[in-house]
């Protein structure tokens, strides 16, 4: 971010470095029920980036002296593959890692109802394979659609997006080469029927005005998100019904 370079993110026809609009997402693709001993999971496509959710639990916290007696505990860890970018990425938590965990777990305990089970964690594991830009807005939207799937007791999904700032101009969801050279990245996350806003983090430098604008741009692709998070719960939950259907006719 903010780095000096020559490099022209925008185009004269108005257009970014992968062909993108100002407002264009790239395009976000999610399964739900992937993994098996999962008690749930997401596998999320947006633009290169490749994103792993499982969720296990509610099951008793260990260590004991970790538990909340009046709550569950909400543990997200977020990793990424050594093999998830092009310089090999030393493999174990680092700063930056350890931060993604907590904010995805704090932003995840604002929708489980954790009160109904005291003592008990709720472990969300994170694996990016590819990492292409905003991949803690993937790991967040792709967690959401896992505790849903996981039948863990929520109030709604959270949906997440990135808006920033490239050679001026305010856009949506930043890739890579944006993300490295351009003016502003400022990852949202909301719960998108109440707009309540989970995350939201800045890194380089807005006025009011352009922050507004991409605040209306990101929540707007949260809106988007939200309807790719519904619809692979939906088919995620229409094929077990057929499967349902079939087990009966053999009997
Ligand atoms: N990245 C990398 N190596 C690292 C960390 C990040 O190559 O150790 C890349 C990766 O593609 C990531 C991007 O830089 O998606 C932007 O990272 P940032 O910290 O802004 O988080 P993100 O945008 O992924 O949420």
């Amino acid at each position: 971010m903010g780095m000096d370079s020559d490099i022209k993110l925008i185009d004269e026809n108005g257009l970014r470095l992968d062909g993108r609009k100002f407002d264009e997402l790239r395009e976000i693709k999610i399964e739900a029920g992937v993994l098996q001993r999962a008690d749930g999971s997401a596998y999320l496509t947006w633009g290169e980036n490749k994103v792993m959710a499982a969720v296990y639990g509610p099951r008793e916290l260990h260590p004991r002296h970790a538990q909340n007696p009046s709550k569950a505990v909400v543990q997200a860890r977020y990793n990424m593959a050594a093999f998830s970018v092009s310089d090999r990425k030393r493999p174990g938590p680092d700063r930056r890692s350890v931060e993604i965990s907590k904010l995805i777990s704090e932003a995840l305990e604002e929708i489980v109802f954790v009160e109904q089970f005291p003592r008990a964690a709720v472990d969300v594991f994170i694996e990016v394979l590819e990492a292409s830009a905003g991949t803690r807005c993937a790991a967040l939207t792709a967690a959401s659609v896992a505790l849903a799937d996981a039948g863990i007791p929520m109030s709604d999904m959270i949906a997440s997006c990135a808006a920033g700032k490239i050679d001026g101009h305010v856009v949506l969801d930043l890739g890579q080469k944006e993300d490295n050279f351009g003016e502003a990245d400022v990852p949202l996350a909301i719960v998108p029927r109440t707009d309540k806003v989970t995350l939201l983090q800045m890194d380089g430098d807005l006025t009011t005005e352009e922050f507004d604008k991409a605040m209306e741009l990101a929540v707007g692709a949260c809106k988007e998100i939200y309807e790719i998070q519904r619809d692979a719960l939906k088919r995620r939950y229409s094929t077990s019904l057929e499967g349902y259907e079939d087990f009966e006719e053999d009997e």
